[in-house]
């Protein structure tokens, strides 16, 4: 199928099923195992990985084109999956022994394996490289024993990335090193799903470590002291989707808000026709384009092979900032149904408020530009 026409499809997808069933997922708190087998059919898990696993082979360009058509539905279906494609997959695919791709890419790319990756813990957010699991080499295995926390789609989860220290007496990255771990293996529990903001239908719990033996040949690339790299390789990926994500969550935001402006009638008129109201549609929707076009520029740059890390972190970085404000002014032309009522604008509004805090805080993604920008000045 030509590029062009799948997008057409998941244009479709989105629009046929994703969308009407927005309420039914936030009833049930998960996505439902029938839109799961239709997100499958319609090669979603395949977006990212290259032919020769079974995936589609399509360029980073043509990964953000689809991120904005299907996530002008609830971002939740997108998160169901996006462990996989992203973040796990990615630090498989330059990472990995050709054995560990052969055993997992196949899998994940038709969705029959779902990949959950593990960095977070309770002492080691933002700053990553404190992480405390360790990873004790014992013959022929290792023992995994540590908390991981906020761990996206663990339930789900037939395999985890984890990233541990296999050398504690190493300051910084060198001691850590990641491992694929197969959810089936004793020594792993799956804490409680925490309540969150938003993004009903995601779960994110966390995840211990007791004692876990998992044979050396887990370990990605089968070498010790890769430190963060397949991690943050993963995360890049992750960032450059977020930032898609945002901008397909903008134009559901925009979209809605107009339609509602078009109904409300004060003052005789539609509001839509009242300037002030108008200026806060006109804001929103220039912000989405500027963060548009800095997301696919990014993405043109990835295709050209060298991870364009500031350009991501600037298109992180605006685009979730970028969404919060137009989730903000859309609630603000709802007047007080947007503060009262259940409806698509309040569920986008606590949605939204996620894309400032993970694969980076704001801040985070401020320190990454700065520091590159002034050592090249
Ligand atoms: C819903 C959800 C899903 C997640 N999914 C995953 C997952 O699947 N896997 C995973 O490993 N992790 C996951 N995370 C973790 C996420 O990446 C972290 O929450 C994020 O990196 C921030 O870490 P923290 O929450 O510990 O905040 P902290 O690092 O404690 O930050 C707190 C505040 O301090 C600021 N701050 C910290 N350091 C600096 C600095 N150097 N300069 C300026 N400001 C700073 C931050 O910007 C923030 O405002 C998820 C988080 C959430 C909420």
């Amino acid at each position: 199928m030509k590029f062009e026409d799948y997008l057409n499809k998941i244009k479709t997808f989105t629009d046929d099923i994703l969308i009407p069933n927005e309420e039914q997922l936030e009833n049930d708190g998960e996505v439902s195992t029938s839109i799961m087998e239709k997100i499958i059919e319609n090669d979603l898990f395949g977006i990212s990985i290259p032919k020769n696993y079974g995936g589609l082979g399509l360029s980073m360009k043509e990964q953000i084109l689809l991120t904005f058509e299907f996530t002008r539905a609830s971002a939740v279906y997108r998160s169901r999956f996006s462990t996989t494609i992203g973040l796990c997959s990615q630090a498989l695919l330059d990472f990995g022994t050709d054995k560990q791709k052969d055993k997992y890419l196949p899998l994940m790319a038709s969705g029959k394996t779902v990949g959950s990756f593990a960095l977070t813990e309770p002492n080691a957010g933002s700053d990553a490289l404190s992480l405390e699991t360790s990873a004790k080499k014992d013959g022929e295995e290792y023992i995994i024993n540590g908390t991981k926390k906020y761990i996206t789609n663990a339930p789900y989860a037939d395999v985890f990335l984890v990233m541990a220290k296999t050398n504690p007496d190493i300051e910084g990255s060198k001691g850590i090193s990641s491992f694929l771990v197969d959810s089936n293996l004793s020594g792993i529990e799956i804490g409680e799903t925490p309540k969150m903001l938003g993004q009903k239908g995601s779960v994110s719990p966390e995840v211990y470590f007791k004692n876990c033996r998992v044979n050396k040949d887990a370990l990605l690339g089968e070498k010790e002291g890769g430190g963060l790299k397949p991690a943050l390789r993963g995360i890049n990926h992750a960032r450059l989707h977020v930032a898609g994500t945002c901008v397909g969550q903008a134009k559901r935001l925009i979209k809605e808000s107009i339609l509602f402006a078009n109904n409300r009638i004060q003052f005789n008129k539609p509001i839509s026709q009242m300037a002030s109201v108008q200026n806060l549609i006109s804001d929103s929707y220039s912000e989405m384009l500027a963060a548009e076009a800095l997301t696919l520029s990014a993405a043109k740059k990835f295709d050209k092979g060298i991870i364009p890390e500031t350009e991501i972190s600037s298109a992180k970085y605006y685009a979730s900032e970028m969404v919060s404000k137009v989730a903000d002014r859309s609630l603000q032309i709802m007047g007080g149904a947007g503060y009262l009522e259940d409806n698509v604008i309040t569920r986008f509004y606590r949605d939204t408020r996620l894309f400032r805090l993970y694969e980076g805080t704001s801040q985070i993604q401020q320190r990454n530009i700065a520091r590159k920008i002034i050592k090249e000045i």
